[in-house]
């Protein structure tokens, strides 16, 4: 209830000792370019240790009752409420994202570890009719084990709670690597996880500047039953391809193209809205943002008009100023990547309706965009933007639309608006992506299943689907009746 951001740890947290390094790399403020903490740059020996300390938490935390594990984790999620605005200002400092996104995204995290720390109660096994007399036939749900989680900088409390607590409800034990970007979230929740009495190697955290070292020691080692990611489909297939020796189960949240169609018979003030929330949250840096604006020809000119009125009244600023809503990118290559994105679409025809350019506020803020004249040729359609801007594609026909949000390898989240149930309904059928959002530009939480299909990943994460992931199957057959 009384810390505050400084209070948090810069250690790293491995089998319930927080572990320092004389290699330590800067965690910096993408608002105002400061170091703001020296976390430690752990190594892949360190990785190593980390497994060690999780293999050996994990026969006793796995043989407690589901209802003690849940009473832990129910301790974990009041002490992250109970520090929420510390936890958020210490997010926007290292994230960028204004106040006010990271306040919602502490509850949002927080949600999964009250949800899971219940649905680890609800880990049913089956009985099966038999087919002998002879014979009984049971199925029981037990923990895979311990499990390695690599995570992103866009969320750097929920991207981990959404893992870390399925895996603890479960049964299982895990080593959490985080962004090099932002390691002190989450060594803030480790910290909280230890007061609420989370035992000693069960959620461990390893800081680090080598990614990739760590990331090969986590896949090759055959004591880590179950790999969990969240990032690029670039890294992911990495990972994917990292774990084949050891046979790992795998949750892949990866990247999107977010297909957002708007059908002439929309509300226009509903798709307004619906798009500046899917499209500019996190100043686009999320993996659901809309990625690709798809309008139907009779309504584009007014939507776009209407968009680029709503963008403009978007304060861009540091996100720990009152007022602000859209806050820096993450870091210079970020914004390069954007700039070049922009430079290819204007040079094939597309036009600057607004913005189209990096904003006074500082090097790493871009202002909000919004794009006309977007054809397929162009990079920002087959790229992920990551950035806040709208790219606008005109469509005639309902089956153009549907051709042109299922032109993609990707398919995370897609988005369309229309008032008639029908079409909407037979649209979101045929949209190949992993959730559909109808008339909503905003939709995920802790009780519904989140991810992809094609090559923006494998597994959901939260809902049931969520702590099937962290569960083995055990089928057990009784004979000799
Ligand atoms: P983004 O583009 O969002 O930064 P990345 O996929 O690069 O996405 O990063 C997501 C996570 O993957 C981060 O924790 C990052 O450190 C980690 N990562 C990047 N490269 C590798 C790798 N080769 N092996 C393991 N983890 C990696």
């Amino acid at each position: 209830m009384d810390m505050t951001p400084d209070d948090f740890p810069t250690s790293a947290y491995i089998g319930g000792t927080w572990v320092t390094s004389k290699d330590q790399f800067a965690v910096i403020n993408p608002a105002t370019g400061l170091d703001i903490a020296r976390v430690p740059n752990l190594t892949p020996a360190d990785a190593r240790r980390a497994i060690d300390a999780a293999s050996a938490a994990l026969p006793e935390w796995s043989a407690k009752t589901a209802k003690e594990r849940a009473a832990v984790l129910r301790r974990w999620y009041e002490l992250i409420l109970a520090e929420s605005e510390a936890l958020a200002q210490l997010m926007t400092s290292e994230q960028g994202k204004p106040l006010a996104e990271s306040r919602g995204e502490v509850a949002y995290g927080a949600s999964f570890v009250e949800w899971f720390a219940e649905e680890g109660k609800r880990a049913y096994g089956r009985t099966i009719p038999t087919t002998a007399a002879t014979k009984r036939y049971i199925t029981i749900k037990q923990p895979i084990g311990v499990v390695a989680a690599i995570t992103p900088w866009n969320f750097p409390i929920a991207m981990i709670t959404r893992k870390v607590a399925p895996a603890l409800a479960a049964g299982c034990t895990i080593i959490v690597k985080p962004a090099e970007d932002t390691p002190l979230c989450a060594l803030a929740l480790a910290k909280l996880a230890e007061k609420a009495g989370v035992p000693a190697g069960v959620f461990n955290v390893v800081t680090t500047q080598d990614a990739r070292g760590v990331g090969e020691v986590l896949c090759a080692d055959g004591r880590v039953r179950k790999l969990t990611f969240t990032g690029s489909t670039e890294v992911g297939k990495i990972l994917y391809r990292q774990c084949a020796d050891t046979v790992k189960k795998l949750t892949l949240e990866l990247g999107g193209n977010a297909p957002l169609i708007i059908f002439d018979d929309a509300d226009l003030d509903q798709a307004v809205a619906g798009a500046m929330a899917s499209k500019y949250r996190n100043a686009g840096q999320t993996c659901v943002c809309a990625n690709r604006i798809i309008v139907q020809a009779g309504i584009y000119d007014h939507f776009a008009t209407a968009l680029a009125v709503a963008a403009e009244k978007l304060v861009v600023g540091p996100g720990a100023t009152a007022g602000v809503n859209l806050g820096p990118l993450i870091n210079a290559d970020a914004v390069a990547k954007v700039e070049s994105l922009m430079a290819d679409a204007v040079a094939k025809g597309g036009t600057v309706k607004t913005g189209g350019a990096k904003d006074a506020a500082g090097s790493l803020f871009y202002k909000p965009t919004v794009l006309t004249g977007v054809t397929t040729d162009m990079d920002i359609v087959s790229q992920e933007i990551f950035g806040p801007v709208a790219a606008l594609i005109k469509f005639e026909t309902d089956e153009e639309a549907i051709a042109l949000a299922n032109n993609t390898p990707f398919g995370l989240a897609a988005y369309l608006f229309s008032q008639n149930i029908h079409r909407a309904w037979k649209a979101a059928e045929k949209l190949e992506a992993g959730m559909v959002g109808v008339n909503e530009g905003i939709f995920s939480n802790e009780v519904v299943p989140f991810g992809g299909v094609k090559e923006s990943g494998l597994g959901r994460e939260g809902a049931a689907e969520g702590l099937e992931e962290y569960l083995e199957t055990k089928f057990i057959c009784l004979g000799g009746m």
